[in-house]
């Protein structure tokens, strides 16, 4: 039973990614962006650019381009939808609790909501990279980096 469920919850997962992966959210540059940068994961070939609208310490507005795998356009989508109109940091936070879902072996925080469908790729090593691209732009463009981020 409940093997059954994690099966059903996996495929619910799986149903997200590739969704937000052929169909992504917030897609296309932002033309009154106060931060934008680069981002790159040469390991998979996946190329990002953020851009977001910070006024004082709320993202107004994010949004990405660029091209990369199914992963990569997932994690980049659904994290430009958590973090509109939100502080920058519960921004941080987010990061925090979803590097520890990924690459950390953490328990799910449930601030993470709908993040958590990335969950699995802590199962393959070599896609953490990509789930995590769009996440270390972005930390690097709130810091005020304008240097292409590179996650080699
Ligand atoms: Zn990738």
């Amino acid at each position: 039973e409940i093997i059954f469920m994690n099966e059903q919850l996996r495929e619910l997962y799986q149903e997200v990614i590739i969704d937000h992966g052929r169909h992504p959210r917030s897609f296309g540059e932002l033309s009154n962006a106060t931060h934008k940068l680069d981002g790159f994961n040469p390991l998979c070939g996946d190329k990002l650019t953020l851009f977001m609208k910070i006024n004082g310490d709320i993202i107004e507005a994010i949004q990405f381009n660029g091209a990369g795998c199914a992963i990569s356009v997932a994690s980049a989508s659904l994290m430009c939808e958590a973090l509109k109109g939100k502080t920058l940091n519960h921004a941080k936070n987010l990061f925090k609790h979803f590097h520890g879902m990924v690459a950390e072996d953490k328990d799910i925080d449930e601030s993470l909501n709908k993040l958590a469908v990335l969950a699995g790729v802590k199962e393959y090593p070599a896609r953490v990279k990509c789930a995590t691209l769009a996440w270390h732009t972005l930390t690097a463009s709130i810091e005020g980096k304008d240097e292409a981020v590179s996650t080699e």
